[in-house]
């Protein structure tokens, strides 16, 4: 739903800032060592922005690759009209075969087990060999170049194969062994595509978000090895690592808000909520937020997160509760019922995003994002002009 942010009287919301995801992406774009098409990584609903909204933003910016997790975000993003290559990077059962063919969706060919069963449906799929330069999640093995050279040609001729891709797995770190543990994977995996070059596969492909930053460059090596970046957490604003820097211009595009049901005086010797974990030791004011744990706030930020109140932090006293958190907003003035509390975004100087959330609970911004759950209503703020 597309509203201005005043008209929002929920109880708990996320709001996407449309022009931050499309500056995110121009900004992106610029920095690229050269230029490089864009394969957008919307699977688990856009890292919870919204697959359908985002994929139509994009569209608009002329991006016409994207990639989703399973064949069930895939068919949804076919059904809103989404055009252009969609990429289903983990396993669909060969059940699927019929919809992965008339839906025109291209399928991750995990190992070589999987593209025999889906070769033996007889249904002609657009598929991609998944390479495993060293992560040993899923793909063909790029330690034995020969045989994933056999293997891919062998199946160029009884699936319809358009492509192959790696996954680098610390090409966010910054580290000696992180960095020649990278070099190392593309190395492999521009064996394998120099072996099939022949077949001119038009999609090769191996940058995640952070690669696409730190090894996307203009030697003749890197050149070789395919000019798409898979474009996933930057894209939203966040950082693959919390030691990369950001370019200039990307910065988080959702806020998660609630408002405050009640306010009132707790005394010295009180507890609050569920254990009575805390209590207070002397008068407090303490302010009810209408945002729990099942609308994706760890609850392991009981007795130590905050919100944002008005330009200050409200401690979060006791256990966060299913669908409330008490703060304690003893110094913060004018807190009402219907004051709005920030749990990720901007009150006044203070911000507090994804990735700081994560480091609160020593992980990462994409679980963050990915736990906001289905009942946190979103919506799209929008200043731009295209859509
Ligand atoms: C999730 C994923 C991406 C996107 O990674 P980011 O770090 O979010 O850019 C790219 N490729 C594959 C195979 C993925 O699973």
């Amino acid at each position: 739903m597309e509203v201005h942010a005043n008209q929002i009287e929920k109880r708990s919301w996320v709001e996407i800032d449309m022009t931050q995801l499309m500056n995110n992406y121009i900004n992106y774009k610029k920095c690229l060592k050269r230029d490089a098409e864009i394969m957008a990584v919307i699977k688990a609903d856009a890292y919870g922005h919204g697959d359908v909204q985002v994929a139509r933003l994009l569209s608009d910016l002329g991006v016409n690759m994207f990639a989703v997790s399973n064949i069930d975000e895939a068919v949804c993003l076919r059904e809103a009209g989404i055009k252009g290559e969609i990429l289903i990077l983990g396993y669909s059962s060969p059940y699927y075969a019929r919809t992965l063919h008339d839906q025109d969706l291209t399928q991750a060919i995990v190992s070589e087990q999987y593209a025999e069963q889906l070769a033996n449906t007889g249904i002609d799929i657009k598929c991609q060999f998944a390479i495993d330069t060293g992560m040993n999640r899923i793909g063909i093995d790029a330690d034995k170049p020969e045989e994933c050279e056999q293997t891919i040609r062998n199946y160029s001729k009884r699936l319809h194969i358009n492509g192959i891709f790696t996954h680098l797995c610390v090409a966010d770190g910054s580290s000696e062994s992180d960095i020649a543990f990278t070099h190392d994977q593309l190395n492999k995996f521009k064996d394998v595509a120099d072996r099939v070059s022949d077949l001119n596969l038009p999609y090769i492909h191996c940058c995640n978000s952070a690669a696409g930053l730190f090894y996307l460059d203009d030697t003749p090596f890197y050149e070789t090895i395919g000019n798409i970046v898979r474009l996933g957490i930057i894209l939203y604003g966040l950082k693959p690592d919390v030691t990369n820097e950001l370019p200039q211009g990307i910065e988080p595009a959702l806020s998660w808000k609630s408002v405050i049901s009640m306010v009132k005086q707790v005394h010295p010797g009180e507890t609050i909520g569920y254990g009575r974990t805390f209590k207070a030791d002397k008068e407090i004011t303490v302010a009810t937020v209408a945002t729990g744990y099942a609308d994706g706030l760890n609850r392991h930020l009981s007795n130590s997160g905050n919100v944002l109140i008005n330009g200050h932090k409200a401690p979060i006293l006791g256990r966060i509760c299913m669908d409330q958190t008490l703060v304690d907003v003893t110094d913060i003035p004018s807190v009402k019922m219907g004051t709005h509390a920030i749990i990720l975004g901007k009150s006044g100087n203070l911000s507090y995003n994804a990735d700081d959330m994560a480091c609160d609970l020593n992980t990462i911004g994409y679980e963050i994002l990915c736990q906001l759950s289905k009942r946190v209503q979103r919506f799209y703020i929008s200043t731009y002009s295209i859509l």
